[in-house]
């Protein structure tokens, strides 16, 4: 028995019916999504901390916030987003009506991951419902308690016939995939994303594929260590390193290794004290799969910083490691825990062949008082995004598309791209049924009059 079937055909009938393209129900479906936020904050950040140990901060700021402004966005210019957009015309169309129309795709699925669970769950919906689709969300099984409050709360705040959660793991989700979607939306591993895409090619289905990697952080000689350090402790370390845009490694030279180090102890012990495991501000690894596979990763290179784990607490310390050679693992798998190496490289040129060998980041990071330099690795590299002088602040712009770019993923979104994202650009032509005599050029039979046109 599928247990998907109903649902599924639930929510295909709603879309048939037309119910969610008029503006007021799309409105309506936003304004229930930030009632849900509003009305149910203290439950979401408890759960959020029990599946993460997110702190009160970081879930406002990472999850409650960015999620309420991309809502508030999409309420501000959902019509303005939906309007027809003129183009312009040639010769033989100078007397029709030529436009793009954003429609919806029909029945979307989108699959979150656990590390925002929050977000990355109503970031996309907000586009998906905007755009008048219907929406099966699937959240991650693994942030069990954040899931829950998805699965249990969310719907009552929205039109249930044309919204559903579904839960389970990969071997559930296998059987969903099994149906046809007009549009998935998946985040997530990259391994996964190759069976996404493979299951969305059996039935055509056009995909954003929201990936991971390694992002480089290339460290110029010339800039201030102790505020470099500040910037991507902080990055590396928000959400116990689970971020898909984090720092991954710092490339550098010896001479700035040996002035990052001391300053990026200074800026862990300023964060979360002599014994960061009793700090309310770091959070914990979501899992013991993913705690044995960093505490496997310390043990590549010298531990020159923290190297504390205790699995009990399911706690990694801030870590950073020195003397790591590009060929251990730790150095070809995406770390996404509080673990920083550094790779020395003996110039700019060499970071930069050195990011190029690899594959293409989800972000790319550059650090220098020098904007020549900033420019140099942004002009000759290729990431999802890019920010200079700082961590993922690129990603807190909604006027930004959002995405990756080869491995790290495809297609985008945040604010009015998620919107596009989720609407099929349809071409629009609309020629008065009159006016023939001037058409009639075009018919057969042709003569070189109908050539001089
Ligand atoms: P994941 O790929 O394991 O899981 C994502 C979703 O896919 C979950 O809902 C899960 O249930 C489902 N899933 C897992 N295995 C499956 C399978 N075999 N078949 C079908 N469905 C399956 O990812 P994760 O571990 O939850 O998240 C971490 C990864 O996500 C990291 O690689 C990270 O970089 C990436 N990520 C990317 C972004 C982005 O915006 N680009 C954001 C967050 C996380």
């Amino acid at each position: 028995m599928d247990p998907f079937v109903d649902t599924l055909q639930r929510l295909r009938e709603a879309f048939v019916s037309g119910r969610t393209r008029p503006a007021e129900f799309r409105a309506a479906q936003l304004k229930g999504l930030s009632r849900f936020l509003q009305e149910n904050k203290q439950l979401l950040q408890e759960a959020l901390a029990q599946d993460l140990h997110k702190s009160a901060f970081e879930a406002e700021l990472s999850e409650i916030s960015i999620s309420q402004n991309e809502i508030n966005l999409a309420l501000r210019n959902l019509r303005a987003w939906m309007k027809d957009e003129k183009v312009s015309k040639n010769l033989a169309t100078q007397l029709d009506s030529a436009f793009i129309r954003k429609e919806p795709f029909g029945l979307v699925l989108i699959l979150s991951p656990w590390n925002y669970p929050l977000n990355l769950s109503l970031g996309p919906l907000v586009g998906a419902l905007a755009a008048g689709n219907c929406v099966v969300l699937k959240p991650s099984e693994i942030s069990k308690s954040t899931e829950k409050v998805l699965a249990e709360v969310l719907p009552r705040y929205l039109d249930q016939s044309c919204f559903a959660v579904v839960l389970g793991g990969p071997q559930e989700t296998g059987r969903l995939l099994e149906h046809k979607f007009d549009y998935i939306f998946f985040t997530g591993n990259p391994q996964v994303g190759k069976i996404i895409m493979t299951a969305a090619a059996k039935h055509l289905t056009p995909i954003t594929l929201e990936l991971g990697g390694k992002n480089p952080c290339y460290v110029d000689d010339n800039c201030d260590p102790q505020t470099v350090a500040n910037r991507v402790a902080f990055f590396r370390c928000f959400n116990a390193g689970q971020t898909c845009v984090a720092p991954d490694y710092v490339l550098c030279s010896p001479e700035m290794q040996a002035r990052l180090v001391p300053a990026l102890q200074s800026a862990i012990t300023r964060f979360y004290g002599d014994d960061p495991q009793s700090s309310p501000n770091l959070g914990r690894i979501i899992s013991q799969k993913h705690f044995q596979r960093l505490r496997g990763l310390l043990s590549f290179g010298r531990v020159v910083i923290g190297g504390q784990s205790d699995e009990s607490d399911l706690y990694i310390a801030p870590t950073v490691l020195v003397d790591v050679q590009e060929t251990d693992p730790v150095m070809q798998e995406e770390i996404f825990g509080p673990i920083l190496p550094i790779v020395n490289v003996r110039s700019l040129g060499q970071a930069i062949d050195f990011i190029n060998r690899r594959e293409k980041p989800l972000a790319l990071y550059a650090f220098s008082n020098s904007s020549q330099v900033v420019k140099r690795v942004l002009a000759q590299t290729s990431s999802g995004g890019f920010c200079g002088n700082d961590g993922f602040m690129h990603l807190t712009l909604a006027s930004l598309p959002f995405g990756g770019v080869g491995s790290s993923g495809m297609g985008n979104y945040h604010g009015k791209f998620s919107f596009d994202t989720f609407s099929h650009h349809r071409a629009c032509l609309l020629r008065p049924p009159g006016l023939e005599k001037i058409y009639t050029i075009r018919y057969p039979p042709h003569t070189p009059r109908n050539l001089r046109v």
